[in-house]
């Protein structure tokens, strides 16, 4: 039997399979390790530099293994990619009899309950979404799976969607009379069945949670966890072990009451008033948080007398609607399904305004028309380690981003995984002939406010120099529209600029066009993939040190000061210069391409903490002459 090494060396299945692949040792050694780690079964947290094939090294050993196995990736898009291009690649080339199945979260099912009774219950909707409706009623009557994404003509972000997908909140379980079909359900039971399940990270946090509470889990019991695009568990962790109710939940009760009350109750009077009233509550106390988004810790402004009062009438409308709907719940399961979710968000907003947890930060999330108020861990480690240890699987954690200075202690610590085997393989990618780091000398300091205008100027220059070709990254909302703003005067090529379109459109027109420049905050920084010429320089205005006003943040500083602890050093600077690794990882996508990283905060240099920064780049050459851009682009350029 080959070895793992073996079926990605250049003479094995895989190569045998695949138009143009190409063997790099730090696949095989990657696979191998992995191997060795399911068959030992113990745990793993491996770094893999881009271009090393990360997906293929972990999918050849699970494959062979055998085994139950539950992989998770970072996005619903890299979900996709690996069920329906990369696992049936490998699957073939070895040629192994295995069942395996796509489960996402229950948003992205179709709900035939709630399809239903939006058709039925005329409510007024806008004219678009009574078009999707018609789509999605015409699909569901030949979709399998029920997966909305198989809908190419909805979008993402359709107004239908919530409207047709349900919530742990409002579906009726085995009460429901759809439940035989019901697609959720359908795709769970077949799920636990499978040899292989792809989920997200979402997901797995989600299943972590029910089997933690002993009931309901979604996934099968596995015997090894692939945990992919693992740098991004601590933040999503963080996110999921919190605690949220946003105002549109409150908005959806009181119109899912006003529906269950037309059909099981309709001869109540004074319900349709209290109604208005609580919709008018909720209503007042968004007004009362200010008109900006924002991000605020509670405890700055729950004595706001603004606040208090919105909040206390709120609280009083919806104690009114939970007597009024305790009473009535018996008359159908609608109205007892509005009654049970009245209760659970009657008791958070009661318990979160009297709360002092010292374990939590409460902040509250100001975004448009919604609220949410949030109640966030400050230290998860102990909670992902006992619901991870609740699985007792192998467990690999893999990125391209997780080890600082070589050193996985930081993304350890804060998942609570203690002593365990790493390895890093650095990037297969010639670094010294593809890229250059350009770090220029001249600039001011980032906070200074000529800073921007400075950053800009330069950045004009370099693009020139480039042709395009560009991403510019910036580390706030505010930096990249002011030098939105500043550059339209100085360059011709076309700009794309984030929040103009969404982020699939921008990527494909920056993409399709030539010479082209976009400019992107975070969302940007990771996951994005544009191969070849098109991106031939990345220029990045600072190091991406989170906002300290960033209500979690504090909170963390302050917990970390508590224990005596250097909060910079063991917190803010190892996110940063992972989050640097993540948008320097934009540039060089493969074997082909070339490309110029600029880095313009001149801190990578003039400070004692810049050499981390640097050590987690590359190998790449670094200049301080503009003159060798030119130089490098001319060289590849002839
Ligand atoms: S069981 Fe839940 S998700 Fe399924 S159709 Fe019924 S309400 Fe919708």
């Amino acid at each position: 039997m080959l070895t793992p090494a073996e079926v990605l060396s250049d003479t094995g299945p895989l190569a045998r399979h695949i138009d143009g692949f190409s063997a790099r040792i730090q696949q095989q050694e990657m696979a191998t390790a992995i191997a060795e780690a399911l068959h030992g079964h113990y745990s793993l947290i491996c770094e893999a530099g881009t271009g090393t094939g990360k997906t293929f090294a972990y999918l050849v050993p699970v494959l062979m293994a055998g085994r139950k196995t539950i992989i998770s990736t970072g996005t619903k898009h890299l979900q996709d990619q690996l069920f329906h291009k990369d696992l049936p690649v490998v699957r073939e080339a070895l040629n192994v009899p295995l069942t395996a199945m796509l489960l996402k979260g229950r948003a992205n099912y179709l709900c035939l309950h709630r399809l239903q009774l939006i058709e039925t219950e005329g409510r007024l909707v806008s004219k678009r979404i009574l078009t999707d409706l018609v789509k999605i009623r015409q699909w569901a009557t030949t979709t399998r799976s029920g997966d909305l994404n198989e809908l190419a003509i909805l979008p993402e972000d359709a107004a239908a969607r919530p409207l047709v997908t349900s919530t742990v909140e409002n579906c009726l379980g085995q009460e429901c009379d759809s439940f035989e079909d019901c697609f959720v359900f359908k795709a769970r039971r077949q799920a636990r069945e499978s040899d292989l399940v792809i989920v997200n990270h979402h997901l797995f946090l989600s299943d972590m949670s029910l089997r933690e509470q002993g009931f309901g889990e979604v996934l099968p019991a596995p015997d090894c966890i692939i945990l992919d695009e693992a740098h991004q568990l601590p933040e999503l962790a963080t996110t999921y072990f919190s605690q949220s109710l946003g105002s549109r939940q409150l908005l959806d009760l009181v119109q899912d009451t006003r529906t269950a009350v037309s059909r099981e109750a309709a001869d109540m009077p004074g319900l349709p008033a209290l109604l208005d009233t609580t919709e008018k509550a909720i209503r007042d106390l968004r007004l009362a948080f200010g008109m900006e988004d924002n991000r605020i810790t509670w405890s700055d402004i729950r004595e706001e007398a603004t606040v208090a009062g919105a909040l206390s009438s709120l609280l009083e409308s919806l104690q009114q609607l939970l007597d009024y709907l305790q009473a009535i719940s018996v008359r159908g399961k609608l109205l007892d399904n509005c009654w049970r979710r009245c209760n659970s968000l009657f008791d958070f907003i009661e318990s979160y305004a009297g709360s002092d947890a010292v374990d939590y930060v409460q902040w509250v999330e100001i975004r448009g028309r919604f609220f949410y108020l949030n109640q966030t861990p400050v230290d998860i480690a102990e909670t992902f380690q006992s619901r991870l240890a609740g699985y007792a699987a192998a467990t690999i954690f893999t990125s391209a981003t997780l080890a600082v200075d070589q050193d996985f202690r930081h993304f350890a610590n804060q998942l609570g995984l203690g002593e365990m085997q790493t390895r890093v393989w650095g990037s297969p990618f010639d670094y010294q002939q593809q890229a250059l780091l350009y770090l220029p000398e001249s600039l001011p300091d980032p906070r200074a406010p000529d800073f921007i205008e400075a950053f800009v100027e330069l950045a004009a220059r370099i693009l020139r120099l480039s042709k395009g070709r560009a991403f510019l990254l910036f580390t706030s909302h505010q930096a990249l529209q002011t030098a939105a703003g500043l550059l339209a005067g100085l360059i011709d090529f076309p700009v794309f600029v984030q929040g103009e379109a969404p982020r699939s459109e921008l990527l494909s027109s920056f993409r399709e066009t030539r010479h082209a420049v976009l400019l992107g905050t975070s969302s940007f920084w990771e996951g994005v993939d544009v191969k070849g010429q098109a991106l031939s320089c990345v220029i990045i205005d600072k190091l991406p040190f989170a906002s300290p006003d960033d209500p979690v943040l504090q909170a963390r500083i302050n917990h970390l000061n508590r224990q005596g602890r250097n909060p910079f050093m063991e917190y803010q600077l190892p996110q940063a210069v992972i989050g640097l690794k993540q948008g320097v990882g934009r540039l060089i996508r493969d074997a082909n391409d070339y490309g110029v990283l600029v880095i313009c905060d001149p801190r990578i240099s003039t400070k004692s903490y810049g050499r981390h920064f640097i050590n987690g780049l590359p190998p790449l050459p670094i200049t301080r002459d503009l003159d060798d851009i030119a130089a490098f682009f001319a060289a590849r350029e002839k």
